[in-house]
Formats: structure tokens, C-alpha cells, sequence
């Protein structure tokens, strides 16, 4: 069993992610480096440690799993990193004690001049009574927390996977989603044609995205044009736009979870793109905590041997 195999997903509403081949991800020990404030709704944290020697992000939207303490605590602690008992002792944990589990993206790894490895981490700022976004809001250097991330680059919470022969991408992000969406288009080779739409709820949130693609980005401000319902924007803008002429396009949609369906039926069903070819996950929902969505993906485990989908 892995570490992720007990059940306990990599990223919250995508329990198909639940059962990674063996040894493709374990447990890493993260600490705090440094912090920097990226725009109004975005903090990057960068961690080292010497675990992270073994960590092997495979670039794209790679997805981690972060134990964060609660408030009361500076470090994460938990009862046991083994593989085949970590899930239940940190289950059996009492409420206050227990760490969160939360999913977030590998923006980046890279090994320093010194040898030394980091990862850089872009957490959302969305208020203080969320556990994740109040960690991060309060991170100093030296705080300690734990992950459970990718030992190989080839890993299931990798998700953009585009088949060969794709010829133009289309991708929907909101802020959530953002940090994979620039990890994406760090990537992609010279030329890719991509059509894209990022949701961010201020303008200063507009980052730089670095990318040789051949990348023509939209950006969605929710600060304007408020009173609109969030959904109805995007799907207006979407609309609104002239897609790439394309045989074989691959959309790759991420973020709050009812704004990717409604978007996920629009490019099947109004731009007629093979389903195969969009990959859709739900970041977050608005009104659940990532917890509930656990409990939910558990519950349709149990009803199902099928994996639910990803939202
Ligand atoms: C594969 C994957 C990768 C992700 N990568 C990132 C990433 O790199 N950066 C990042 O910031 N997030 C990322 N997320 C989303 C993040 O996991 C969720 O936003 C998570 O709910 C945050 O935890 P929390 O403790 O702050 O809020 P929770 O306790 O989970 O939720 C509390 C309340 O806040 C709401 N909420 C949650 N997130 C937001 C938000 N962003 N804005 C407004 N309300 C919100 C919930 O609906 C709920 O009502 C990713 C999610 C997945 C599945």
C-alpha cells in the first residue's frame, strides 16, 4: 500500500486519484524558507528540507497533498508517516489536534546553485477562516508542516495529459487553478497554440506567465463587472470568443467545481470537443470545505467500486 492508498486522496474532490501505483508518492518534510506576496489574492511559499532530495515533480498541474497544524501549533505533527497506518492513527487524531489535509500544485521545483532543493507553492488568500488559506496568510520562515507528493515524475496527480496529436489547447483556469495553469505554459514547447481563460478576483492578480506557446490569454477580473453570478461570466466570455481552428484540440479546465461543469458542458456540447479530450477537475466548491468533500468522495467510493469522476 502507498501512501495515498489508504483511501485519503492526493487532491480532495478527485477520489479517482485515491490508489497511485505503488511507491509513486510518500510522505515529505517541508519547511518554510521564505514567503513572497505575488499579487492581491496570492502568497508563494517556498520550502526546502532535506527530504526533498527524493521529491520528483512531474512538471504540468502535479498535485500534492499538504498536512497543515492548526492554529494553536507551529508545526505539523503526525502519529505515524508508515504507509499502511498513517491514514487511520491521523484519522483517529482528536478534531482540535489534527492537521488539514488540503491539495495544492507544485508551481515549481528547482535545484539551487548550492545543491539544495526547493519547491515554490502559490496559495490562494481567500480569508482567514479557512484552515489552508490561514496557515499560508500566517506562514514565517521555519515553520515545519508535512506533504505527501510525487517520489516518481510519472505520477497519477499529474493530470494535463494532452494524446499525441493535439494541435491547439484550450484551457479554463480560476485563481485556484492558476499556479498549475502557469506551470503548464512554463512548459509547453515553442508554437503550442493555446486558447485561454484565468479567473482572478483582482486585477493585480494578472501575473506574468512566462511561456514560448503561442498563447492567447483572456483574463476574467472579478472585481469588475461585480454582481454577475461567477458562472455566467465565464461562460459570457467563453461565448463571446473565436476558438483556434483545430482537429484535435484538448481542453484542460480547473477550478471551482460548478463553474467547470458549466464550462466542461459548454466546450462539449457548444464547441463540440470530443469528451475524451477535456480534462476537468473541481479545485474547490463554493460552500464545502475540502473535508466535506473528502467525505463525499468516500461515501461514493463505498456505494461504488467504480472511482468517482473528478467532480
Ligand atoms: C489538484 C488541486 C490543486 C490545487 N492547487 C491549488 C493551488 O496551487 N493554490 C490554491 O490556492 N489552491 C489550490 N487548490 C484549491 C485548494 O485545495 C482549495 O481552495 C482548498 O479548499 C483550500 O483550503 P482552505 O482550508 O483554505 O479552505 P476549506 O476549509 O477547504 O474551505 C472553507 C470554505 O472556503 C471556500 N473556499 C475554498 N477555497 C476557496 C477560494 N480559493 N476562494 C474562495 N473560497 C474558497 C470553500 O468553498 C468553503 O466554503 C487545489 C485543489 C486541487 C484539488
Amino acid at each position: 500500500m502507498t501512501a495515498t492508498a489508504s483511501g485519503a486522496t492526493a487532491s480532495g474532490a478527485t477520489a479517482s486519484d485515491t490508489a497511485p501505483a505503488a511507491a509513486h508518492f510518500r510522505f515529505f518534510a517541508l519547511e518554510v524558507l521564505r514567503t513572497r506576496r505575488l499579487g492581491h489574492s496570492f502568497l508563494r511559499v517556498t520550502f526546502g528540507g532535506e527530504s526533498l532530495s527524493g521529491f520528483r515533480s512531474g512538471g504540468y498541474d502535479q498535485s500534492l497533498s499538504l498536512f497543515l497544524p492548526p492554529a494553536h501549533q507551529e508545526h505539523t505533527v503526525l502519529p505515524s508517516t508508515d504507509e499502511d497506518t498513517w491514514f487511520a492513527a491521523w484519522r483517529a487524531m482528536p478534531d482540535e489536534e489534527r492537521p488539514v489535509m488540503r491539495s495544492y500544485t507544485v508551481r515549481e521545483q528547482r535545484r539551487t546553485p548550492g545543491g539544495a532543493d526547493e519547491v515554490d507553492i502559490d496559495f490562494v488568500l481567500h480569508g482567514d477562516a479557512s484552515p489552508a488559506s490561514q496557515w499560508a496568510g500566517r506562514a514565517v520562515t521555519g515553520r515545519r508542516i508535512m506533504a505527501i507528493g510525487p517520489a516518481v515524475a510519472e505520477n497519477k496527480s499529474v493530470r494535463f495529459q494532452p494524446p499525441a496529436g493535439t494541435d491547439a489547447l484550450l484551457m479554463y483556469a480560476d485563481e485556484t487553478a492558476l499556479p498549475a495553469a502557469a506551470a503548464i505554459l512554463d512548459r509547453l514547447p515553442a508554437g503550442t497554440r493555446v486558447a485561454a481563460w484565468f479567473e482572478v478576483p483582482h486585477a493585480d492578480d494578472r501575473l506574468a506567465l512566462p511561456t514560448l506557446a503561442d498563447a492567447d490569454i483572456t483574463w476574467i477580473v472579478r472585481e469588475r463587472g461585480a454582481g454577475k453570478e461567477r458562472t455566467e461570466r465565464v461562460l459570457e466570455a467563453l461565448r463571446a470568443a473565436e476558438l483556434p481552428v483545430a482537429e484535435a484540440p484538448y481542453a484542460w479546465l480547473a477550478g471551482e467545481a460548478g463553474t467547470i461543469r458549466a464550462v466542461r458542458r459548454h466546450v462539449v456540447q457548444e464547441r463540440s470537443i470530443d469528451r475524451r479530450a477535456v480534462r476537468f477537475t473541481g479545485y474547490w466548491r463554493l460552500g464545502a470545505s475540502e473535508e466535506e468533500l473528502l467525505a463525499e468522495a468516500y461515501a461514493g467510493q463505498a456505494a461504488s467500486e467504480e472511482p468517482s469522476s473528478e467532480l
